[in-house]
Parts: C-alpha cells; sequence; structure tokens
C-alpha cells in the first residue's frame, strides 16, 4: 500500500500547518480564519433574503457585487455567470426565488470591459471540437455578445417577457463601470 495512504492522519496534520500549496488550500485557510472570527447569529427558521431581490451578475472577478451595492449576508440572491446572460439556469434560480421565496425586485447588471464582448461564441466551439476531437457536446454556445449594453437590454427584456416573472415587481438593468465602481442604469 502507497506510504501515504497508510499515513493519512499524519498527512493530514501536517496539511494544515504547511504552507497552502494551491489557491483552493489559501481559501480554505481563509475560511478557517473567518469561521473563528464570525459572529454566529441564532438559527433563524427564515431563509428569504430581508431585501426581497435577486442579482445577475457577470463572473468577471473586478466585480465585489456585495462591497458594490452595500450587501450584508441575508439581504439578496445573487446568481453570477459569463457575461449575465438569462439562460434557462438563471430562469431556474429566479422563478424558484420569485415564487418561493418573496423576491420582488431583480437587477441584472453588466459591466464595462466585459470578456464575452470581445469573444466568438462560434469559433470557439469549433477550437474546442478541434481540440478534443469530439462533437460539440453541452453547453453548445457560449453566449458571446457584441455589444456590451445592449446585452444588458436583451437580458432584462427577457426577464420582463418571462410570464413566471410577472410578480416581480421590479426588473432593471445597470451597467458596473469595472475602473470607478460606478453602476449607472440602462434599463429602468
Ligand atoms: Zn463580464
Amino acid at each position: 500500500m502507497p506510504r501515504d495512504l497508510l499515513n493519512t492522519e499524519s498527512t493530514s496534520s501536517q496539511l494544515q500547518n504547511t504552507a497552502a500549496d494551491t489557491s483552493t488550500d489559501r481559501l480554505l485557510q481563509n475560511n478557517k480564519q473567518y469561521a473563528q472570527s464570525r459572529q454566529h447569529l441564532p438559527p433563524s427558521q427564515v431563509i428569504e433574503p430581508s431585501m426581497q431581490t435577486a442579482i445577475l451578475t457577470c463572473m468577471d472577478c473586478r466585480i465585489p457585487i456585495e462591497d458594490a451595492l452595500g450587501l450584508k449576508p441575508g439581504q439578496a440572491y445573487i446568481i453570477r455567470n459569463a457575461g449575465n446572460v438569462v439562460t434557462d439556469d438563471v430562469l431556474r434560480s429566479l422563478i424558484l426565488a420569485v415564487e418561493g421565496k418573496e423576491v420582488r425586485e431583480i437587477l441584472v447588471i453588466g459591466h464595462t470591459d466585459c470578456a464575452l464582448a470581445k469573444f466568438d461564441s462560434n469559433a470557439f466551439t469549433n477550437s474546442l471540437k478541434n481540440k478534443y476531437q469530439c462533437a460539440p457536446c453541452v453547453p453548445t454556445q457560449f453566449h458571446a455578445f457584441p455589444n456590451i449594453r445592449k446585452n444588458i437590454r436583451t437580458q432584462v427584456a427577457k426577464l420582463k417577457a418571462h410570464p413566471y416573472l410577472a410578480e416581480a415587481t421590479s426588473i432593471r438593468g445597470f451597467i458596473f463601470d469595472v475602473n470607478t465602481g460606478k453602476i449607472n442604469e440602462l434599463v429602468p
């Protein structure tokens, strides 16, 4: 049997005491400090976001969305994907949020300099097909767009047109400036 399997416990404790090797290790170290310093709230039966709000934004790591909006844990749902695109899965989460969790306001927040606006979905799909030598598989498209502002308007329109989101009283579109951190409204 390999030695590392025989010494699982000691290896595990050594890992805890050595410098983190990967980003995941560093994040888990950060979490230990977070969990130690976190103020434990009393258990609550209420899991609805207190601001009755859901936010769809891009996964771009230059958007610290909680900080940018002054959000605290428990206040809003945050859904992120590449290009803040209203995919089937985003609709799944939003419909659950609106129907089951009392969400009434939805914000779509795109951003300046979005990578999806400099991207050719078809070329990328073909390059994957060639690289991995297999037919296109899920996802079959990557939802690139040539115009950032138009994309935000398109995504808001998709939400407003969805019959299951009628309980959402407000669906608005915004753009986050990655240089200034300012959020401006595009679709009231
Ligand atoms: Zn983006």
